[in-house]
């Protein structure tokens, strides 16, 4: 069922009515709820062995499940202490190696802050950083997409446009689409007409191509005059998650969407039954 659809969905991490907190089980409750995805959370680090990375990736295989990653969080490609900037890339790299062992597609990642630089400055140091980890998976024959997230505070680089405009320069770098951060940051991208415009853009900024594989986050959230203050279920949030499916369907978005409101599967559901009724 869903290996036919353009666009699968899934969960940030494993599902909470999953068996066991193992990826294979999480992976195995995915495809139980007839869903197509599942990133798997190295927040907190990549602890995942190389054997059991690819028994994830046979799991995956068996149920169809496409799977994505996500990098730990101590990432700040824009750190003033060059060590703390060589291990972020490091992070992100080491994510790549195992995703390409689970079989994965994408790697997810927080690029940086700004540390009160001059954004056009933190984005020339940010371009370059990406060159250099794109160049050394390629080099290592990893062919794992990188993809920076649209942040959701103001202090985080991570705009829309900072995003698009690294992913049209860089080969090898895709978009990674947080709808709720967007929300978030901006105060408005919440209705059809915003979420319709922002796909638009992105086709112009990136080509077709892009919306054929987009890597799409959402989730309720809370926010404030500095942004993201908290992912929230959607029923206690003002996201209007129904019309961004109905966005993805009319512009005919291929890939995958990732749920991160903190009842998961609840709402990964919510919006594939909301997108699999139009
Ligand atoms: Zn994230």
């Amino acid at each position: 069922m869903t290996a036919k659809e353009g666009l699968v969905f899934g969960t940030a991490g494993i599902p909470r009515s999953s068996r066991t907190l193992t990826t294979q089980a999480g992976i195995e409750r995915i495809h139980e709820l007839e869903m197509g995805c599942m990133e798997v959370e190295f927040v907190q680090g990549v602890k995942m062995t190389p054997p059991t990375a690819r028994d994830v990736a046979r799991v995956a295989a068996k149920g169809g499940i496409r799977l994505s990653a996500h990098a730990p969080y101590y990432i700040n490609l824009n750190a003033k202490e060059p060590e703390k900037r060589s291990a972020s890339q490091e992070r992100i790299m080491q994510t790549a190696r195992i995703t390409a062992l689970m079989g994965g597609d994408s790697v997810v990642f927080h690029p940086a802050y700004y540390m009160k630089d001059e954004p056009s400055h933190v984005y020339a140091t940010v371009k370059t950083s990406l060159e250099q980890i794109v160049a050394k998976l390629r080099a290592e024959g990893n062919r794992v997409l990188i993809r920076p997230e649209v942040m959701g505070k103001d202090s985080q680089f991570g705009t829309l446009e900072e995003i698009l405009q690294l992913c049209s320069e860089v080969e090898g770098v895709a978009p990674t689409l947080d709808f709720a951060h967007w929300h978030a940051r901006t105060g408005k991208a919440n209705s059809y007409n915003e979420f319709t415009a922002i796909l638009r853009k992105i086709e112009k900024k990136l080509g077709k191509d892009a919306l054929n594989n987009m890597h799409i986050h959402v989730s309720g959230i809370s926010y404030g005059p500095k942004g993201e203050n908290k992912h929230l279920n959607f029923a206690e949030s003002d996201f209007r998650y129904e019309e961004l499916v109905m966005a993805l369907k009319d512009c005919k978005v291929r890939g995958a969407v990732i749920c991160e409101s903190p009842n998961l599967e609840e709402d990964a559901l919510l919006l594939q039954n909301a997108y699999r009724k139009l």
